[in-house]
């Protein structure tokens, strides 16, 4: 059978990666989580205090940085590596959610990023998910989810996540990095976050898991027709 493209876009913590896994679990495709890349960027720049106003030292930088994700047979998940480093886990702190908006804004960081991002999908068969794949990375592809939820809902999910990482993070510091992310995400010259004209949107505010999955496996199974 044919194989598509099918990007998830849209504010932070709407549940793009859940769906996207779930999707990409039953039809025997590709996940990738492209907020990964720009989380595994950041770490990178502030372990080697890097000046990212700087954008010839931001342009040496990026030179030094290798990125790939590799299988855990064990979580059935896609991990990501950095230079080798396994950093799946610490790329999720609320550290570098404080500054991976920043970093992502910079030209030269989407550059790198776009450019893997796009070979990543050249045999089709992949779900993807982040701010500008349906718009950016890949504006052909065959379905486009631009997910949304209400502001509230998605900071109480936010806060479940990482407090069970963490129980001495706060729910106030959650909300603000979150309204932090979607307000620089959709407000920077460079792929701001929009929703692509193609796009169908989901709002998960009040469905569940197994309703949302079932949407987009119908919406799938349309474009999967005549292919
Ligand atoms: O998806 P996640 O919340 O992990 O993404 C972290 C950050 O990476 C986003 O807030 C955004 O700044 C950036 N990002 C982006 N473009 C993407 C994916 C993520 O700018 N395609």
């Amino acid at each position: 059978m044919s194989k598509i493209i099918i990007t998830i876009d849209g504010w932070s913590s709407c549940g793009k990666s859940t769906l996207a896994k779930q999707i990409a679990k039953k039809l025997g495709y590709v996940y990738v989580d492209s907020g990964a890349m720009y989380r595994a960027i950041t770490l990178y720049f502030l372990r080697n205090h890097i000046d990212w106003t700087d954008k010839k030292e931001v342009t040496n930088a990026l030179k030094e940085i290798h990125l790939d994700f590799r299988f855990n047979e064990k979580t059935e998940e896609s991990e990501m590596h950095l230079n080798d480093e396994n950093v799946e886990y610490v790329i999720r702190d609320l550290v570098i959610a404080e500054k991976v908006s920043d970093i992502a804004a910079i030209k030269e960081v989407r550059t790198f990023a776009v450019a893997q991002q796009q070979k990543m999908g050249t045999k089709k068969g992949i779900v993807m998910d982040g701010r500008d794949i349906g718009t950016v990375v890949f504006p052909k592809a065959e379905l486009k989810i631009f997910m949304t939820a209400d502001n509230a809902v998605r900071v109480e999910r936010r806060f479940k996540e990482l407090y069970d990482k963490n129980p001495n993070v706060s729910i106030e510091e959650v909300k603000s990095n979150l309204e932090m992310r979607d307000y620089i995400d959709s407000n920077r010259e460079v792929s701001p976050l929009r929703k692509a004209e193609d796009a169908i949107v989901l709002d998960n505010t009040n469905i569940s898991e197994a309703e949302q999955l079932q949407k987009a496996l119908a919406w799938v199974k349309e474009r999967l027709k005549g292919k």
